[in-house]
């Protein structure tokens, strides 16, 4: 499966953490991510990632051009609800395409958890 990995900068800490924890599983998939993020994730874990540019410069479009195309299975993006984004309007737009393709989209930790568990576990599947 297709992943993508996101995160704000307030949530950087976590999605590291949960790459660290579900990084077997993780190194089963072909994986995607914003530019910030994909570099902490590689210098955390070495998982190999397809890095778009930085979320801001335009990596959020990116990555839901690849949602557009239907060329996603999943996507992690941790955002921070507390601090305003200079690119929210690309934010709402990623998120939208997301429910527009019916993707699985977790927007927090607890939710992230859930979907991969369910991929370590052998139970998420396709909708
Ligand atoms: P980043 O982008 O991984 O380049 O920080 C994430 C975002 O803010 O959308």
């Amino acid at each position: 499966m297709k992943i993508a990995l996101i995160a704000h900068d307030k949530k950087k800490d976590e999605i590291i953490e949960l790459a660290k924890k579900y990084k077997e599983v993780l190194a089963e998939h072909e994986l995607y991510a914003t530019g910030t993020t994909g570099t902490l994730i590689m210098g955390e874990t070495a998982l190999p990632i397809h890095r778009m540019k930085s979320g801001p410069l335009g990596g959020d479009q990116q990555i839901g051009a690849m949602l557009a195309n239907g060329e996603l299975d999943l996507i992690i993006f941790l955002r921070d609800p507390l601090t305003a984004q200079p690119h929210e309007p690309d934010v709402s737009a990623l998120l939208r395409l997301g429910d527009v393709q019916k993707i699985p989209l977790a927007t927090n930790a607890a939710s992230a958890v859930i979907m991969l568990e369910a991929l370590k576990n052998g139970t998420f599947f396709k909708h």
